[in-house]
């Protein structure tokens, strides 16, 4: 059976503005909650786990000792997350001693009285124990050290496991099992929902593995028998992620095609047990796909098994759109085609992912927060889906995921005056005491999420956990602080949202820098009111070149824009400045159309259409502020009767060329920064890329440039280029393309008679990727993924070349194979794509010959299947292994990948001689670095001769005035584009001095002195 994933969406916009979604909020808790009764019941519990911690409060007290927000919090946090994955010892060492080197834990940590403090008396004593046997450094310590370096590291191994060992149930579903049988003997009303740990799937193998450990988990709970209820019954919780490796919107078609059965397979023997399964919420992105695949689970469950009541989703209360959430949910259940409809399992949590999802709407630009920014704010959603939920009962079995004391008694009593069925649940290792305590005080049942799995599967969860347990403004935290008084801890969310509704608690994504510039809007792709309007702009754009221009057009321009720069680079600063922000202020609002032209012209994915133009922006933007701050006259301090003042001013007429690769936004950056320092500009687009560039000239026009101080010269380099480089008035370049033509360039201007002419060039790079054995895998590939092969790797800041650690490096090469296998390359204009064409004929005949020839030197590691029919020039993501750094010679300008191992065996034996070898190759633009040794990173960073070193993420999208781009060596001049120095390279200087004493004696000093 095929199934469509309906792509209309089901809820409200995502990005509303807090205040409204709040004030929805209040309203639906409206003469619904008693608070002084909910703190009447809930202090007591509060009282009793204070007096009477629960077993595991070792992590809470160690948390409370060494909170997250300080160095020993944070390197305990690093450890958890890093060292049981890390395989060979001198690593491990090397990595101890990094985090431990930074923290001061006194072997004394732990609550200080109690009679559970030993748990975490051992481990802060095996991290303090540790910390004295070090080396100091990531050197390789000496014979002896090392040996007492082993056994202190398998203390803090060991005591990471004590903490991981807290949130697991079992390594195997049968070990679980036999734990929560234990548990149930002594608390009869507790049920278990089953998590088979891991990282989301990066390949078909993983998700494999995933469908049958969950498979092996459905029938090891079934035992063969059918269960008398899914609420009486343990069930299993699925992360669709672990199932799939594109669960992503943007990719529905295979998730109808390849997901949903995998999903079906699970609902259908869960279903045949009659047992519950739940699915996770993970990020908000992927919310709208999720619920279309709930609703098509759910015809399928009323098809074949509508009497089954076990089938559940988890909702986040964190997510302005939960209320609509839980009603689309009641709908489907209604709706269901099947007689009398369906009732599902809903587990509502407040969520887990707060913190990415804050940052991914800051980076994305998005017009607001997916999520709630106030903890309070959250709450009360929290509450007003409960109270939704117990609504739709009839339809609905709630189940309320929380380990909040306030929380948990306004639901009791919620549910108890409306007479509905529900359940409490809390995650193994947490919330133990408070619910000690309300299920000996209140008859409700409580279901356990029970992670399982081995300790290598854990890291990601702990961290998740430890984050929790220690951010402040948890309950779990506060909880085990003996000094936040029970009224605080139990404060009414309604109260403080009523207070603070008008004011989200962070500034939103526009309004990140600050007073300054805005940032550039972006648009979520997974959102159809943000997609829409780019889909159509791409559906309707047509490009047609324009004719090149000759040489005779271009010196009647450069004439045009010499007699015009006295005019310009007269006009106040303040003017130009304002031109530039009024150009960045209309190209913001045009994203569609410069999406539409650049998919067109430059063949772009429309994600990174998106971030182009966003770049552009911030361009016009950030060189208007940088001008007025930088370019302003300066009073330069002297003796009296004198004043020196410097001024900076427009050099005359700047030529600004630029590549294909970034039409939109390298183009914008040259342009405007010669533009707002008080040069004319002529500017060349790359040939094939003239649409977007007249189209942003015009743009600049209608803002107010002149028309005599840009000019558009569109022609080949050969030609139009060399003429312009070549012309007498030329007073400076500044170019982007190829270390060849940045040379031939620099060599055109030196033969040149009159004045000397500066060039500023932005050349290529063969950029290269560190990895050491500390690194995540996972996070590893994805990094690989989006760096090289993005924008089918034509960009300069492209990766290159991967050098992994050979202790590691056969597990990353496997799961990279994975992950390259999962890409799709096709037509920029579709929104599944991953990887679009090469730009033209030329490029695509040059890139072959050269995979060609690594076919026969290198050894292949992994190729995307391609369909080539499917559009021009598309060539297929491929990666070789290669014996030596060395054997790089020069950047392939395309999704080609070279790997490469360091390590004892190898030939760069250490990360030192790794960067030797690098620098060596004489580029300099961009290095990524994945390791959790931080002194390591820092070390690797300061060795390196690159403009960019990005640590632990991908290395490319360089942000203006986040990350200042550009290189040294093969790979640039410099001043960095984006950056605080970037615009003096343009400007002429003078300095005025006057003798204010000329006129017959110094009268100012004279006058002071009286
Ligand atoms: C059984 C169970 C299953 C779970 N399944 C999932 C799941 O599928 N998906 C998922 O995402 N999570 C899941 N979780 C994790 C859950 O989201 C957290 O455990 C939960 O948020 C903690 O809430 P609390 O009421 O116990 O604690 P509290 O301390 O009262 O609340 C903490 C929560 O408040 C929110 N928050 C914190 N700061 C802010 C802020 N400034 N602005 C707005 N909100 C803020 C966050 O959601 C944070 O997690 C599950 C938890 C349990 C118990």
């Amino acid at each position: 059976m095929s199934t469509r994933l309906d792509p209309a969406p089901r809820l409200p916009f995502p990005y509303r503005p807090e205040a409204e979604v709040v004030a929805t909020t209040l309203q639906q808790l409206q003469g619904r909650l008693d608070w002084p009764a909910v703190v009447a019941q809930a202090r007591p519990w509060v009282q009793a786990v204070r007096e009477q911690p629960a077993p595991f409060w070792a992590l809470e007290s160690l948390l409370r000792e060494y909170p997250i927000s300080s160095s020993e919090g944070l390197a305990l946090m690093r450890l958890a997350e890093a060292l049981l994955r890390v395989p060979d010892a001198e690593t491990a060492i090397a990595l101890t001693a990094d985090q431990l080197g930074r923290a001061e834990f006194d072997g004394e940590g732990g609550p200080a009285e109690g009679p559970h403090k030993m748990l975490a008396q051992i481990s802060a004593s095996a991290i303090a124990l540790s910390k004295r046997f070090l080396p100091e450094s990531d050197n390789p310590p000496g014979l002896l050290q090392r040996l007492g370096s082993r056994t202190v590291v398998a203390a803090t191994v060991r005591a990471i496991q004590l903490l991981g060992r807290q949130f697991v149930l079992g390594r195997s579903i049968g070990e679980a099992m036999d734990e929560a049988a234990a548990q149930r003997k002594a608390e009869a009303r507790l049920t278990f929902s089953y998590d088979m740990l891991g990282e989301g799937a990066r390949t078909e193998r993983d998700a494999e593995r995933y469908l049958a450990s969950y498979r092996h988990a459905l029938r090891a709970i079934a035992g063969g028998r059918m269960a008398s209820s899914p609420m009486a019954a343990d069930g299993i919780s699925i992360k669709l992620s672990a199932l799939f490796t594109r669960y992503e919107d943007a990719q529905r078609e295979r998730v109808a095609a390849v997901l949903l059965p995998r999903v079906r397979q699970l609902v259908d023997e869960a279903a045949a047990a009659n047992l519950n399964l739940t699915i996770d919420a993970e990020e908000s992105d992927r919310l709208e796909l999720s619920l279309a695949l709930f609703e098509a689970l759910a015809a399928h469950i009323a098809a074949t098994h509508p009497a089954w009541q076990g089938f559940g989703l988890a909702v986040q209360a964190y997510q302005t759109r939960a209320l609509a959430v839980v009603d689309e949910v009641a709908r489907i259940a209604r709706e269901a085609p099947c007689e009398g409809g369906l009732r599902f399992m809903v587990r509502l949590v407040k969520g887990a992912y707060w913190d990415g999802e804050v940052k991914r709407a800051q980076e994305a630009g998005l017009p607001g927060y997916p999520v709630f920014t106030h903890k309070h704010h959250t709450d009360a959603s929290y509450l007003a889906c409960a109270a939704r939920l117990i609504e739709h009962h009839a339809v609905i079995y709630p189940q309320f995921a929380t380990h909040n004391a306030g929380t948990i008694a306004a639901i009791v009593q919620m549910a108890q005056r409306q007479g509905a069925a529900f359940e409490m649940q809390r995650l193994h290792g947490m919330g133990e005491g408070v619910y000690r305590e309300v299920l000996a005080a209140t008859p409700v049942a409580c279901r356990v999420y029970a992670p399982v799995g081995e300790h290598r599967d854990l890291l990601a969860y702990l961290v998740r956990r430890l984050l929790e347990n220690g951010a402040n403004s948890s309950f779990v935290h506060q909880l085990a602080d003996a000094a936040v008084a029970p009224e605080e801890l139990l404060a009414s969310p309604l109260g403080a949202a009523t207070r603070t509704q008008a004011a989200p608690a962070l500034p939103l994504p526009v309004a990140l820098y600050g007073a300054g510039r805005a940032n550039s809007t972006g648009a979520d792709l997974a959102c159809v009111a943000q997609r829409a309007p780019l889909e159509t702009a791409v559906a309707m754009t047509h490009v047609a070149p324009p004719p090149m221009d000759t040489p005779a057009d271009v010196d009647a321009a450069m004439q045009r824009l010499h007699r015009g720069f006295e005019a310009w680079h007269q006009r106040p600063l303040a003017e130009r400045a304002a031109i530039l922000r009024a150009a960045g202020d209309a190209l913001d609002a045009r994203l569609p159309e410069f999406c539409g032209l650049l998919v067109k012209e430059a063949h772009k994915t429309l994600g990174d259409c998106v971030a182009e133009v966003r770049e552009a922006v911030d361009f016009c933007r950030y060189y208007a502020d940088q001008a007025e701050q930088r370019l302003a006259e300066q009073e330069l301090p002297g003796p009296t009767g004198e004043r020196n003042t410097l001024r900076l001013k427009g050099r005359g007429v700047f030529v600004c060329i630029s590549p294909w690769n970034f039409p939109l936004a390298i183009f914008a950056g040259q342009v405007v920064a010669a533009l707002v320092a008080g040069n004319t500009v002529a500017a060349k687009p790359a040939e094939q890329t003239p649409v977007v560039a007249a189209r942003f000239v015009e743009l600049l026009h209608r803002a107010g440039v002149p028309a005599d101080a840009l000019a558009l010269l569109h022609g080949l380099g050969e030609t139009v280029g060399a003429a312009l480089v070549a012309h007498p008035h030329t007073a400076g370049v500044c170019f982007t393309g190829s270390t060849q033509v940045a040379r031939l360039i620099n060599r055109t201007l030196a033969a040149k008679d009159g004045s000397i002419v500066p060039l500023i060039a932005e050349t290529g790079g063969l950029n290269a990727m560190l990895v050491d054995s500390t690194a995540l895998p996972e996070q590893v590939v994805d990094a690989v993924v989006q760096s090289a092969f993005r924008s089918a790797g034509q960009r300069c800041s492209a990766l290159r070349l991967l050098v992994l650690h050979e202790a590691t490096a056969d597990g990353v090469i496997e799961m990279l194979q994975g992950a390259m296998a999962e890409l799709v390359v096709g037509d920029p204009a579709q929104l599944a794509t991953d990887v679009g064409p090469l730009i033209d004929d030329e490029a695509f005949a040059a890139l072959s010959a050269a995979v060609q020839r690594l076919e026969r030197e290198a050894r292949l590691l992994g190729r995307t299947p391609v369909d080539t029919a499917a559009f021009p020039r598309l060539l297929a993501p491929v990666a070789f292994e290669i014996g030596r750094i060395a054997e790089l010679k020069a950047e392939l300008f395309g999704p080609v990948l070279h790997v490469v191992r360091w390590g004892p065996g190898q030939a760069a034996k250490t990360v030192d001689e790794v960067v030797a070898q690098v620098n060596a190759l004489g580029y300099g633009l961009t290095l990524g670095v994945q390791t959790r040794i931080d002194t390591r990173a820092e070390r690797i960073a300061a060795a390196a001769r690159v403009g960019n070193v990005y640590v632990n993420r991908n290395m490319i999208g360089a942000v203006v005035g986040v990350q200042p781009f550009g290189g040294e060596g093969l790979s640039g001049t410099g001043p960095k584009a984006g950056g605080p120095h970037y615009l003096y390279r343009f400007c002429a200087e003078q300095t005025v001095t006057i003798n204010t004493a000329a006129a017959g004696g110094n009268a100012e000093l004279l006058a002071g002195l009286a």
